[in-house]
């Protein structure tokens, strides 16, 4: 856009008035096909394509009704999800889950909503929903521009620290794995959703399976660790039947192993192209790292998502990547579960 078109127009401010990303074709098309697949016991498992970041929902169908956790990035997947969950049933969609404040996770809230679901999250997550989406909203523009909605729902059913969803005598426990005052890795807020009869733990983005993940929100990696020991004492307890991550595919307590290699990798990595750390990261260190990655890392896809991670690394710098909360790490105290 020349400065002449600009006049008398508004624009975003850099970084936003351009795009925040070249554009690579390995992030695919917006028509790229999402996937559902069940994982037993009346649970369905969707997932984005590529292009909108593999981000996984999840629906339990009951005698009683549905509820559905997180609501995809874009409209359109949203409306996907919509139609597969009314292929398989007509029941009411009773319960609407968001796992964490990320838009990813919450900017299909409103279809959901207008469908009357309830829509639930801890009042964390819902303050955080509030208070960021709008600036996320400035940042993502740069990338899916307008195929983004041009707005967004705050839940109004709120808990702190657990709850339970009743689907007549079914239930649902929601419970934070992270708030305001524990060490935080993807994001600074967690609600891991357990439904006992169905045996399936949905974990956020705690993990994510396959693919490149995400460093936003000043991601600390050594928190991160710490939060997957925790995961790891919570899969031995509740032993799940399927492991649900926040993006790509479902499995089992191997998703955990396979998290700790990869940030473990990506950790040496860039403490190899930052000095340790103390130097910031530059474009021609960027592409070496990332290449560095790719290679290290050959089984995970999604582009996309370790380009966005890059960029928001080069942005805050490396330190807040490297560096843990000082201190003892602390996770949420875990509720008793059924
Ligand atoms: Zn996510």
């Amino acid at each position: 856009m020349t400065t002449e078109a600009k006049r008398g127009q508004f624009f975003a401010a850099p970084p936003m008035a351009e795009p925040v990303l070249p554009w690579r074709p390995e992030y695919g098309s917006i028509d790229d096909p999402p996937h559902s697949r069940e994982i037993g016991a009346d649970v369905y498992v969707f997932t984005a394509p590529d292009y909108a970041l593999s981000v996984n929902s999840v629906y339990a169908i009951t005698p009683e009704g549905v509820i559905v956790l997180d609501t995809q990035l874009l409209p359109r997947h949203a409306e996907k999800l919509l139609q597969d969950i009314r292929k398989r049933t007509d029941k009411p969609i009773r319960f609407v889950s968001n796992s964490h404040h990320h838009p990813d996770h919450i900017l299909g809230n409103e279809l959901f909503r207008n469908e009357g679901a309830e829509l639930v999250s801890s009042y964390f997550t819902a303050r955080l929903i509030d208070s960021h989406t709008f600036w996320y909203l400035q940042f993502l523009n740069g990338v899916w521009g307008g195929h983004l909605p041009a707005g967004y729902v705050v839940p109004r059913s709120t808990f702190t620290r657990s709850r339970t969803l009743w689907l007549g005598k079914e239930p649902v426990q929601l419970f934070e794995f992270a708030d305001s005052t524990t060490i935080s890795g993807e994001t600074v807020d967690i609600t891991v959703a357990w439904l006992p009869r169905q045996k399936v733990l949905h974990v956020a983005d705690l993990l994510m399976s396959r693919m490149h993940t995400f460093f936003a929100d000043g991601t600390s990696v050594p928190d991160w660790l710490a939060q997957l020991e925790n995961l790891r004492k919570l899969v031995q307890d509740l032993k799940p039947r399927v492991i649900v991550p926040g993006h790509g595919l479902p499995g089992d307590a191997g998703l955990i192993d396979a998290q700790e290699r990869y940030l473990k990798a990506v950790r040496r990595l860039v403490m190899e192209h930052c000095d340790g750390g103390a130097s910031p990261l530059t474009d021609e260190a960027k592409d070496r790292l990332r290449q560095d990655i790719i290679n290290e890392l050959p089984d995970c896809g999604n582009h996309l998502a370790l380009d966005i991670s890059l960029q928001l690394i080069q942005l805050l710098g490396p330190l807040a990547f490297l560096v843990g909360r000082p201190g003892k790490p602390r996770g949420a105290r875990i509720p008793t579960l059924i």
